[in-house]
């Protein structure tokens, strides 16, 4: 993706105004809404969701967004507008300063690498750090070379902030990549790292707790698609699994052909990236849990890839079962791959 050239002189105002059209195209207002977490339901069969306006408070939900227009308002207190004038309003920014903003959840260049610093740092203390190990190899993960492949670190907590700090970055630069919060303590402490790429970039980190904290975390400005999906977009069949300990045992077991939406329900972005291939087919193994989520969430994702040309399979595994726990009750590459030709097709 270009550079926009918003700010510069170059092109004039026609220029800058195509640039603020690209950017509002590349980054919908509810793709955003979504992702900052505004929880919504569609008004009838329009594209058009309403929920409570995160600009005021309120508890009967009267901001309305209209997907195709790209625009909200809100009853309540009247505000609408875009996306631009949205986060104007929600982040108390000047235009100037929203339109920065915006390149950065866009295009984050991440000029300094901050993101692959830190991973490298994480890499060193998973070596420094036995409980890491000992976690990962509780997981059925032990190649040290898929272990490095991955880029797989640790992050213990409370040395991450100085280290960078002592490279030279500031403390708004750190808050805004999430790695820090506003007290200056890490994002992550205690937690396993996984670093997801796009283009060969880490985009974000996974980090999976080793200890009593909710096991899941992403850093807030979350970005990316499926993880590892430069090293499978190649591949015709694909396997599709909720995690990246699923991911990580199935790659230890061969079948590198595996990737994974890090859980069970797919954004937009990740939909299009496993069905931009007509002739393509998805393997999909979530979770076999009890109270049937992962389930009904494979089903929904089969019928959707189906609808869109591809073919789609669900692969049972036994009951109580993830690829990350069949393994580990010592399963082997011949069942799994006999798992795989149970799939009915949708
Ligand atoms: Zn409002």
């Amino acid at each position: 993706m270009g550079r926009f050239l918003i700010g510069s002189t170059v092109g004039g105002i026609d220029a800058v105004n195509q640039d603020l059209k690209q950017l509002k195209q590349h980054l919908p207002l509810l793709d955003y809404l979504l992702r900052s977490h505004w929880t919504a339901r569609r008004v009838g069969v329009q594209s058009e969701f309403v929920g409570l306006c995160p600009l005021h408070a309120e508890t009967h939900p009267s901001f309305y967004v209209n997907a195709r227009k790209n625009l909200f308002y809100c009853h309540g207190c009247g505000r609408g507008g875009d996306l631009i004038r949205f986060i104007q309003l929600s982040q108390r920014l000047s235009f100037r300063q929203t339109v920065a903003y915006l390149q950065q959840q866009i295009d984050p260049a991440d000029p300094p690498g901050v993101l692959e610093k830190t991973v490298a740092f994480y890499q060193l203390q998973l070596h420094r750090h036995p409980q890491a190990t000992r976690y990962l190899q509780q997981r059925g993960l032990h190649d040290p070379s898929l272990i490095e492949e991955l880029g797989i670190g640790y992050a213990p907590g409370g040395n991450l902030h100085r280290h960078l700090a002592a490279q030279g970055y500031s403390f708004d630069r750190l808050l805004e990549t999430g790695l820090i919060d506003p007290r200056g303590h890490d994002a992550f402490c205690r937690r396993v790292i996984f670093p997801c790429r796009q283009h060969g970039r880490i985009v974000n980190l996974y980090g999976r707790s080793i200890g009593a904290a909710f096991p899941h975390r992403l850093l807030p400005r979350s970005k990316g698609g499926l993880f590892a999906w430069e090293a499978v977009s190649h591949f015709s069949m694909i396997i599709l699994v909720e995690g990246l300990f699923d991911l990580a045992v199935l790659w230890q077991a061969g079948f590198r052909n595996t990737t994974c939406p890090i859980g069970a329900h797919l954004t937009p972005a990740q939909f299009d990236q496993l069905s931009d291939q007509p002739g393509r087919s998805v393997y999909v193994v979530f979770d076999q849990d009890e109270n049937q989520a992962g389930q009904r969430a494979s089903h929904s994702l089969a019928h959707r890839l189906a609808s869109a040309g591809i073919s789609a399979h669900i692969v049972p595994l036994p009951a109580g079962h993830d690829p990350n726990s069949y393994f580990l009750a010592g399963a082997t590459a011949a069942d799994f791959t006999h798992c795989l030709r149970q799939a009915r097709p949708r």
